[in-house]
């Protein structure tokens, strides 16, 4: 019996994310975390670094790893005290912080990589007609750079960094921004994103649905209008109308 009104409640609850996602036009997606496996990519940054820098081998190289992906704090720390940081806690050279920032920006774009069904997943979606958009937080000379090692921009009508518009997410004035320069209207328009509160709650500030791709390490509840474990689950979500309806 609890079965059947789950699997009932399951279905009727498809049906309306269905439904609601029928008449989208327009998907915009943020990159860190999204599309780009930051934790994985920053990792395979820190582990180089440390491979190179002989000034650092002192410390033990997990240990390192390690603290560098905590003070990280998955990007959102201030990059200049990124390096500092570590420097202050493992008592190495202070200038060395300045040459280590300085490779971190010179180098982790190259370490960037994509989650595995990113870009498979972007080329189903525009072959199935929907415009598609990025919203990113950052500098402009790390973003773009990022991108251009991942090959991503041409799949984009519209690419928007923070740095260069003025703006950053959760403003939603960004999120107008690039609805107007894919020629879309909010409500037939979905954000796919990562952060609960940048991605998730300024797309529907500004009048669009949102698709939280879960982020294991949240545990509050998302208000979403709807979830994701993989990219790939947008092609069913979005793609072409027949394959759901
Ligand atoms: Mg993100």
């Amino acid at each position: 019996m609890l079965v059947g009104l789950l699997l009932m409640w399951q279905i009727l609850d498809e049906c309306l994310v269905a439904q609601m996602l029928a008449d989208v036009q327009a998907a915009i997606f943020d990159l860190d975390g999204t599309l780009l496996d930051r934790r994985r990519s920053f990792n395979r940054f820190v582990r180089d670094q440390w491979q190179r820098f002989a000034d650092i081998q002192a410390v033990d190289r997990e240990q390192y790893v390690q603290t560098l992906i905590e003070l990280d704090r998955d990007g959102y720390a201030p990059r200049n005290e990124l390096f500092t940081g570590m420097i202050a806690q493992f008592e190495l050279p202070s200038g060395l912080a300045e040459t280590l920032l300085n490779d971190y920006r010179a180098r982790f774009p190259s370490a960037c990589v994509l989650f595995p069904d990113a870009a498979q997943t972007l080329s189903s979606l525009r072959a199935s007609g929907l415009k598609l958009g990025l919203i990113t937080n950052g500098s402009v000379r790390m973003q773009s750079a990022k991108l251009e090692c991942l090959a991503l921009s041409p799949i984009f009508d519209a690419i928007l960094v923070s740095d260069a518009e003025g703006i950053s997410k959760p403003n939603r004035q960004i999120f107008h921004r690039a609805l107007e320069r894919l020629n879309a209207d909010p409500a037939h328009a979905v954000f796919v994103g990562d952060h609960p509160d940048i991605d998730i709650a300024g797309a529907r500030a500004a009048g669009m649905r949102a698709i939280w791709r879960r982020d294991p390490s949240v545990s509050r509840v998302v208000e979403a209008d709807a979830i994701i474990e993989e990219l790939g689950d947008l092609v069913t979500l979005l793609g072409p109308k027949q394959t759901w309806l």
